[in-house]
């Protein structure tokens, strides 16, 4: 058991979330029962999402994109009502790290996929803030794009989008989990050969064709889905609780 208080400190320290400005609140987002013994994790704190954690018997949820989001609706309506009554409805704590947990140099997103992309090497990108949220690294050898394309949709478990648009093998990488299809220009500027994201825009394509730099877009969920993860195992060691990781499928 632990204190929620104790458990938002902690995490807030170990995320430095704090130090960096972001589109939502980062910490506790929604305020639950003060002892905590069952903790969920999970990327998106959707409805069913919510429904597993009750049903798991959970006191608190962790998630990577949380609520109260910079110019969504202030109104309690709707999906956003149905969401807060369950949360408050069985005094269920919602804690919701978004930037901190893209950036956390071991456990975060960017950090994680480095590791599936089998990255070495691996920087931030430093023209771009906070830091963290466009990485480097580089392959011990150079490797056909396609070869890494299907090596991430085995890792990933899910088809990805490969657009190619220079040397077929390739060892300098830049990446940038969930909807960073927008870094593209800064990782061809940094000298990378191939750019992953989890989102693809209409002009990404454009731009991936005309800087000549390959585009992986592998899934905004399936590229996001490592850092929570992760945080939910170092919570589970660290602070011996019962934490459970909760898979909410989703294609996008
Ligand atoms: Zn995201």
């Amino acid at each position: 058991m632990i204190l929620r208080e104790q458990l938002v400190q902690f995490l807030n320290q170990e995320l430095q979330s704090d130090k960096i400005r972001d589109y939502c609140p980062n910490g506790l987002q929604v305020e639950g029962k003060a002892q905590i013994t069952k903790l969920v994790t999970g990327v998106t704190a959707s409805q069913a999402l919510l429904d597993a954690a009750v049903k798991a018997g959970a006191d608190a949820i962790v998630v990577h994109h949380g609520y109260f989001w910079k110019g969504e609706a202030a109104e309690v309506t709707g999906m956003k009502k149905r969401r807060l009554q369950t949360l408050l409805k069985h005094d269920l704590n919602l804690l919701a790290y978004h930037l901190p947990l893209d950036v956390h140099p071991t456990l975060g997103n960017n950090a994680q996929l480095g590791a599936l992309l089998r990255a070495e090497n691996i920087s931030a990108v430093s023209q771009v803030e906070p830091l963290g949220v466009l990485m480097q690294g580089a392959l011990a050898e150079p490797t056909p794009v396609q070869r890494i394309a299907s090596r991430l949709e085995q890792t990933l478990g899910r088809q990805v989008l490969l657009h190619q648009a220079g040397d077929t093998a390739v060892t300098k990488l830049a990446w940038c989990t969930g909807g960073g299809q927008g870094y593209i220009e800064q990782a061809a500027a940094a000298g990378a050969q191939l750019f992953i994201s989890g989102e693809v825009s209409e002009q990404t394509i454009h731009v991936s064709r005309e800087l000549g730099i390959h585009f992986i877009a592998a899934g905004h969920h399936a590229t996001e889905r490592y850092g929570i993860k992760a945080l939910g195992e170092f919570i589970a060691r660290q602070l011996t609780l019962d934490v459970e990781f909760i898979d909410i499928d989703n294609p996008a």
